[in-house]
């Protein structure tokens, strides 16, 4: 059962300078399904799209940011609400629905207020409550649920170290049970073991509210810990969709091969190899397959036609001419 599906989404940066139009195009049509009780990880380089697709799932569509088509639903009860022509109902959809962990953690604490200030600013709102000591003892007892330490109620942001204030802007984005919560580079900034208790956090999260993650980072290394599937973005489209097993044990498509490659491995002291070339300017996207300049596998088909992404086994899909002659209709 899925929890979000996202349909023929197109947002792009529309701008006009001395009017001529310039269009980003940054998510170009995509379709994608978050299904219940799991962690989804979305990959891709920087540039790739990944954060702009991230945004408009949480409704922060803001111009220049334009969303040209395309649906995104949710599920909420018994009914898909889709967020795209139903703007109002985005206020009562977050942090119940869905709710979003940004990637620095100070876009959400106020650094000139105690930690519970911020957890009663939310739980007024949305549960209602007004009683203080009522609030305390949920966010309490929240974050004894995950581990941290219910001391960080008194704190200040700044008295905090980076990692517990990303793990309280976890917790905090969890409080409400939403059935969805989508984490920007959520250990991006973090060193190694920081970034593993950020990761086991969100772990322990899912398997204890049996929800969904969606958790967007270039980092292959973050997406081998911690996805149940995997998404390969690149220039503005999916590529490849599947299992985290099949996406590092079976990879399909050309450049999901590179990025598996590229990753370091233990032992192997040779050099890695990277994606050759540099990505593409999503003002002027390549035509066909948006890889076709960088793929060593480019046929000519690959510079008219753009690639489907389709199921090729088993939820496993690909959008590349290797795999499946079928092409999108309209680019
Ligand atoms: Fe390479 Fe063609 Fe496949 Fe694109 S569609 S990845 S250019 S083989
Ligand atoms: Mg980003």
């Amino acid at each position: 059962m899925e929890v979000l599906r996202i349909e023929n989404l197109r947002a792009y940066y529309v701008t006009s300078l001395y009017g001529v139009e310039r269009r980003v195009r940054a998510v170009d049509n995509v379709n994608l399904e978050v299904l219940e009780n799991e962690i989804l990880g979305i990959a891709g380089e920087s540039g790739c799209g990944k954060s702009t697709l991230l945004k408009t799932m949480i409704g922060l569509i803001k111009p220049p940011l334009t969303v040209l088509d395309g649906k995104i639903l949710y599920k909420f009860n018994g009914e898909e609400i889709d967020i795209i022509s139903k703007k109002d109902e985005i206020t009562s959809l977050k942090w119940k629905v869905f709710s979003y962990v940004p990637q620095g953690s100070m876009s959400v604490l106020n650094p000139t207020r105690k930690i519970i200030k911020t957890f009663e600013d939310l739980l007024k709102v949305h549960l209602k409550i007004e009683d203080k000591g009522e609030i305390r003892k949920i966010s309490e007892e929240h974050l004894k649920a995950l581990g941290l330490p219910s001391e960080v109620l008194n704190s200040y942001p700044h008295q905090l170290s980076g990692g517990m204030r990303q793990r309280v802007t976890i917790a905090l984005s969890t409080i409400l049970k939403p059935k969805v919560i989508i984490a920007d580079e959520a250990t991006t900034a973090l060193d190694v073991v920081v970034q593993r208790g950020v990761i086991q956090l969100l772990k322990k999260i899912q398997s204890e509210f049996k929800n969904s993650i969606v958790i967007v980072t270039h980092d292959m290394g973050v997406h081998a810990n911690i996805a149940d599937r995997i998404v390969i973005m690149y220039a503005g489209k999916i590529l490849e969709i599947g299992s985290a097993r099949d996406i590092f044990k079976n990879p399909l498509h050309p450049y999901t091969k590179y990025l598996i490659e590229s990753l370091p491995k233990i032992g192997d002291k040779s050099l890695r190899k990277s994606v050759p070339g540099a990505p593409p300017s999503l003002l002027n996207p390549p035509k066909g397959c948006r890889f076709h300049p960088r793929c060593n596998m480019a046929m000519e088909i690959c510079k008219k036609e753009v690639p489907a992404l389709v199921d090729v086994k088993n939820g496993h899909k690909v959008a590349c001419f290797l795999h499946s002659k079928e092409a999108e209709i309209h680019e």
